[in-house]
């Protein structure tokens, strides 16, 4: 039966901190299959976590689906750089040859023509060494398939063989994500739209090993229910990734008209972007957060020039993450389509801030005369009653 073989990312990295790392990645892997699949079962040996499914015999007719929910599950996990689903054998030449051979099977059924083998030893009481064993599966394996031929340089598949407690076998991998387990790295309020770069942000966030929180503003009536929906639908593909996101979400429908009614259209984006930092500030420190995260990227629209991301930032009293600063649009769209949140960003609800947008905003902002017009507005108060109704829900969470 197959035993997925997993590799820890960047954790290698961390030295004397590595088994803190390896324990909260230990954690979240076991909460995420708790969670989805049943008879999952994760062990850790030399730097490697393995995974097997247990199931009886009776529920056999089940595997190939509980297999799938694994893989779902692995797809999400923040702090792999890969997996890949193994044969797993006795230690001796023989059924680690035979593997080899079942392996090349599956890759000639597939249409592969070319291979090499490659083998790695922790366990140095294996009686070939790990030349041997290539040498010995490359002999099996053309016995088996002569049209299947060897080939060192460029060849369309590698035959992996480890032996480590047990033999594993295996030619598919995956990549993963890569990056730090979230727990790791503190907690962070995205300020998540319903557009595509926020929840993109979230995600990378996470894969920095943060777990991430999200607050919502909208505005309704301007804004619709299914604007709603659709913002805690992406809060809860960012949770998938983020072990869970708490959303905030914050009726603004008040400040936006005292902005509407009392600043020149031109300045109303960047005082409402003020706005939500200071709000967004005012919830973080609450709940014990220690950043903001938002998706700006420079100059992406007039709101995100340098000018205009000073003023913003002026309102925010804790440090603001903007994971996408340096990326244009099509690494955004990219990263959206393999988090899997792209399909839901592009969702035709505008949130509100495409409703009230001027057709002329200022570019460039000063930040000193940005404060005045802000404090003008005399916005505290709204934003706190703002607050004080703010609803809050548990999105895409494992449990
Ligand atoms: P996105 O695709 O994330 O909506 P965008 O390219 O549309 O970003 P803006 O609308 O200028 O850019 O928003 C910049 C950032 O401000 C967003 O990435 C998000 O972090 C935050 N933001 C904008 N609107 C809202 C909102 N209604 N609620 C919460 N945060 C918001
Ligand atoms: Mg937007």
């Amino acid at each position: 039966m197959g035993v997925w073989l997993l590799k820890p990312g960047e954790l290698t990295l961390k030295g004397g901190n590595r088994s803190n790392f390896e324990k909260i990645l230990r954690a979240n892997i076991n909460t995420m299959l708790r969670a989805t699949v049943t008879g999952a079962r994760l062990r850790m040996g030399s730097g490697r976590f393995y995974i097997s499914l247990e199931i009886p015999e009776h529920e056999m007719e089940q595997y190939e689906a509980r297999a799938a929910a694994l893989e779902e599950v692995l797809s999400h996990v923040m702090g792999i750089s890969g997996w890949a689903k193994t044969q797993s054998c006795e230690k001796n030449p023989q059924t680690v040859t035979a593997a080899c051979v079942n392996e090349a099977r599956m890759l000639f059924e597939r249409g592969v023509r070319s291979f090499k083998a490659e083998a790695r030893r922790t366990d140095k009481s294996f009686p070939l060494t790990s030349y041997e064993i290539c040498c010995a599966a490359g002999d099996a394996v053309t016995r088996a398939f002569p049209s299947l031929l060897v080939r060192i340089k460029n060849p369309q598949a590698v035959i992996r063989v480890e032996i480590r407690e047990k033999a594993y076998v295996y030619s598919l991998s995956q990549k993963g994500w890569g990056g730090l387990p979230v727990g790791s790295a503190g907690r962070g309020l995205l300020l998540l739209s319903g557009g595509i770069d926020s929840p993109v942000a979230g995600c990378l966030m996470a894969g920095r090993g943060m777990h991430v929180d999200a607050v919502y503003f909208h505005t309704p009536p301007y804004t619709s229910d299914r604007a709603l929906e659709k913002t805690i639908h992406l809060a809860g593909l960012v949770g998938r990734y983020a072990m869970g996101v708490r959303l905030w979400t914050v009726n603004f429908t008040g400040a936006q008209r005292r902005i509407k009614e009392r600043a020149p259209p031109e300045w109303s984006t960047v005082l409402l972007r003020m706005a939500m930092m200071a709000a967004a500030s005012v919830i973080a420190r609450k709940s014990h957060i220690k950043c903001l995260v938002t998706g700006e990227s420079l100059s992406q629209v007039a709101s995100q020039t340098i000018e205009n991301i000073s003023c913003t930032e002026s309102r925010a009293r804790l440090p603001v993450l903007r994971p996408l600063i340096g990326m244009d649009k099509e690494q955004i769209t990219l990263l959206a389509k393999k988090f899997g949140t792209y399909e839901t960003s592009i969702l035709p609800y505008a949130d509100c801030c495409v409703l009230f947008s001027p057709e002329h905003p200022v570019l460039r902002g000063a930040v000193k005369e940005a404060a005045l017009r802000y404090e003008a507005l005399e916005l505290d108060p709204l934003i706190e009653e703002a607050l004080s109704r703010a609803a809050v829900q548990k999105c895409g969470y494992y449990e």
